[in-house]
């Protein structure tokens, strides 16, 4: 009898399970077992020993789940990094990584069974037994005999015989889809015994990994490769810090060919809306069927398939991922790209465990013994402060690709432009001119605005009231396309009041504006351009956002009104002019990391103009043409954006300076959430003392009719970030038992964004 540790998906420690040799489980399997009275899990062998555990009856393992183990050794290290690290227990990690039906659960045996996952399967088709060995001309003489008058049957056989030497198909086996002919046909010549059919499970076949087409690098590419390869060979992250356009992803395509040759696994990760647009593409006319993509958007049985097939492989994976992708397990690791490195997107700000993707990759390279590669043309401060300290090697691309040029950057003062009367709605004229000259030219434009919807907000003139969302303490804002009020957080709408509901005056009016007003005014201004809006309302499925990008890239639209989503990463030919309409409110969000962000994001979305030739312009519209995030992106000076932030963020200590843990409890009852947020805040007041902070009611007091509390935890560089991890955990714990919090729901969140 053997016994082993199972980790289960639910926040607990591991049981101990017992088992017989020979089952042949082993560590990583997943296995079926019984937990509670009647309820069957899948487990993940943890550890596995031979002495029995001093107490209590132990019961055992049902059986092996899968013929292969769904996590190698340096995966386990990896969740328990993550587990610690995140304040969390293994199973839920386990309950995060593993697509959902690969860990099936049910009230009993026979239940569990027909829960079990089963491969999607597809038909492969070969020579008969006889044939194999002869050579080409003897094969086709053999075939010719077997076939007289039927020239179509000789042709299929051809094609098979043809496509397993090109395949190295060592038992003669292609894949049916790869033959041109229909099912009554092949049926027919299996019958004649021409052909052998098996049913085989889907998979990527199996490709050589040495001819791929790639571009050639220009010699500064090439210095940067070669530095990239120098880091990864002392085990060091690098960091690409190329500007926009540079051709990072060329550099990638030269790293992850090297990789795929040696057998290895490559993941690249990037932000969630970038997968669904040009780059998977992009990477697939490279590494075809080398390529797979993953990310939310998938369904759950793809994903299932995803994983069980990649637990299952034998290298040459490339991976394009968002960040859940992390969790997948490629055994054969050898490269994790993670571009735009600097994407908030990397942090898992929703559920347990609150894990930045960029942070694991780094801490996967080391248990995997993979190189890691993270590039950004605007480092997050926490990287650029690492690669100062030589704790990732920098690596410099200053200029663009080929014929591309870098933005000439224009900042328009609206207040002054307001004086002058040189301002309709929303637009400054220096911008409106830059609109009307593009046009003429022939070139696209794209405007930002970071808000979605028609006006962020309604407010009565007459008494100040505005509309609110009954359960989230946050303005509506109003949408157009139908008519409604919308909580951007919980999604409740209600119709636009006539009149003031508080007063009854008539008039209420509309205060700021988002993507939707921009895109109706533009389109009245500029009646003969073609516009179009990408935000979160416009691409509802994948479809809508591709039809919307390649209607761009194609040419068929003028000027592009979107939030966030078109700073991300796209690669658009003609765009010679960008718009930023209001830099404002990024400016001033309440935030440590404003300043920051909003460089990162004019950056980005001024990025997008110029790629391939010179002569464009980015205008930013701000009343604040002083402010020196505002002059660092006029000057495109990262530089000095990252010391003049990270001298306010060490007088603050602030990240990188220090460790920001965030503590969230929620609750229906007001009292008893004030009650446990006094009382944890104590309990780590006793500890940590003034580095605590808090109670107090979140930015959005109440979301989906719950109130909420946060209490942060500032920890400076220096001091054991790992015991204070301890200290933490257990201060969760000791509220998790007393039963006076029992409705309490308390999450929380490790270098909090
Ligand atoms: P980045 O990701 O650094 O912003 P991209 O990788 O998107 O830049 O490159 C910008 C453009 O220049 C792309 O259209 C890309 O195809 C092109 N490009 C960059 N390097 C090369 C190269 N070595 N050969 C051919 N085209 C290149
Ligand atoms: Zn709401
Ligand atoms: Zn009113």
């Amino acid at each position: 009898m053997l016994y082993a540790r199972v980790v289960l998906p639910l926040a607990q420690p591991a049981y101990t399970y017992a088992f017989e040799e020979s089952t042949g489980i082993g560590e990583g399997d997943a296995v079926i077992v019984q937990f509670g009275v009647r309820r069957y899990y899948t487990g993940i062998v943890w550890e596995v020993s031979d002495e029995p555990p001093r107490l209590g009856r132990i019961k055992s393992i049902s059986r092996r789940l899968y013929s292969t183990p769904l996590l190698s050794p340096w995966q386990r290290r990896m969740w328990e990094w993550v587990a610690d690290y995140y304040i969390c227990t293994i199973g839920e990690v386990m309950r995060m990584a593993l697509p959902s039906l690969a860990k099936p659960s049910a009230d009993s045996a026979e239940e569990f069974s027909k829960e079990i996952f089963k491969m999607p399967t597809e038909s492969y088709v070969a020579l008969p037994q006889e044939l194999s060995g002869l050579d080409g001309g003897q094969l086709q003489r053999r075939i010719a005999e077997l076939c007289r008058r039927a020239p179509r049957r000789a042709e299929i056989m051809t094609r098979i015989a043809a496509l397993a030497a090109e395949k190295g198909a060592a038992d003669g086996f292609v894949r049916r889809r790869l033959i041109d002919a229909d099912a009554a046909l092949l049926a027919a010549m299996r019958s004649r015994d021409l052909i052998r059919t098996q049913m085989r499970e889907r998979g990527a076949e199996a490709e050589s990994a040495s001819d791929f087409l790639l571009p050639q690098l220009s010699p500064a590419q090439q210095r940067a490769c070669d530095e990239i390869r120098g880091s990864v060979a002392e085990h060091r992250p690098a960091l690409l810090y190329g500007v926009t356009g540079s051709g990072k992803t060329e550099i990638y395509m030269h790293l992850i060919a090297e990789t795929l040759a040696r057998g290895g696994d490559v993941l690249m990760l990037v932000p969630e809306i970038v997968i669904t647009s040009q780059l998977v593409e992009r990477m697939e006319r490279v590494f075809s069927s080398h390529v797979t993509a993953y990310h939310s958007k998938l369904t759950p049985r793809r994903r299932t398939e995803i994983y069980l097939r990649l637990a299952s492989s034998s290298g040459g994976e490339l991976v394009v991922g968002a960040r859940s992708a992390l969790f997948l397990p490629l055994t054969h690791l050898g490269l994790i790209v993670v571009d735009e490195e600097h994407d908030p997107s990397y942090k898992q700000t929703d559920t347990q465990p609150r894990y930045n993707a960029r942070d694991c990759a780094v801490v996967m390279g080391r248990l995997s013994g993979a190189g890691v590669v993270l590039g950004s043309a605007t480092p997050s401060l926490e990287s650029y402060v690492n690669s100062l300290g030589g704790k990732y090697r920098r690596v410099d691309l200053t200029e663009r690709y080929g014929e591309g040029e870098l933005p000439e950057v224009i900042v328009s003062d609206t207040m002054r432009a307001v004086k002058r009367g040189e301002r309709k709605v929303h637009f400054n004229k220096v911008l409106l001119d830059g609109i009307a000259r593009t046009l003429a030219d022939g070139g696209q434009t794209m405007l930002f605005q970071n808000r979605r919807g028609y006006a962020p907000y309604v407010e009565c003139r007459e008494c100040g009231w505005t509309a609110r969302c009954p359960h989230c303490n946050v303005t509506l804002t109003l949408h157009r396309q139908p008519e409604r009020l919308e909580c951007h957080y919980c999604g409740y709408t209600m119709t636009p009041p006539a009149a003031c509901p508080n007063c009854k005056t008539q008039d209420v009016s509309l205060m700021g504006f988002g993507t939707e007003k921009v895109e109706q005014e533009i389109a009245r201004l500029f009646p003969e351009a073609r516009v179009a809006r990408l935000d979160r309302d416009t691409s509802t499925s994948e479809r809508a956002f591709r039809s919307i990008v390649t209607a761009f890239e194609n040419g068929e639209t003028d000027i592009m009104v979107g939030t966030q989503i078109i700073t991300k990463g796209f690669d658009f030919d003609r765009v010679s002019l960008v718009g930023i309409l209001n830099a404002d409110n990024l400016l001033n969000a309440p935030d440590f990391r404003s300043a920051e962000r909003a460089f990162q994001l004019m950056m980005q979305v001024a990025g997008r103009a110029g790629r391939r030739r010179g002569g464009s312009c980015v205008v930013i519209q701000t009343s604040q043409p002083q402010h020196p995030v505002v002059r660092q992106v006029a000057a495109g000076d990262y530089e000095a954006m990252a010391r003049q932030q990270l001298d306010e963020r060490r007088t603050f200590k602030y990240p990188p300076y220090s460790r920001l843990t965030r503590f969230a409890l929620r609750c229906k009852e007001y009292e008893h959430l004030r009650e446990a947020a006094n009382a944890m805040a104590d309990m780590l007041r006793r500890k940590f003392g003034a580095r605590v902070m808090g109670p107090v009611s979140s930015t959005v007091e109440t979301v989906r009719g719950e109130h909420r509390a946060e209490i942060v935890v500032k920890i400076e560089s220096g001091a054991s970030f790992g015991r204070a991890r301890e200290m933490m955990r257990e201060v969760i714990e000791s509220m998790h038992s007393a039963p006076e919090y029992k409705s309490v729901v308390i999450s929380v969140d490790v270098d909090a964004q």
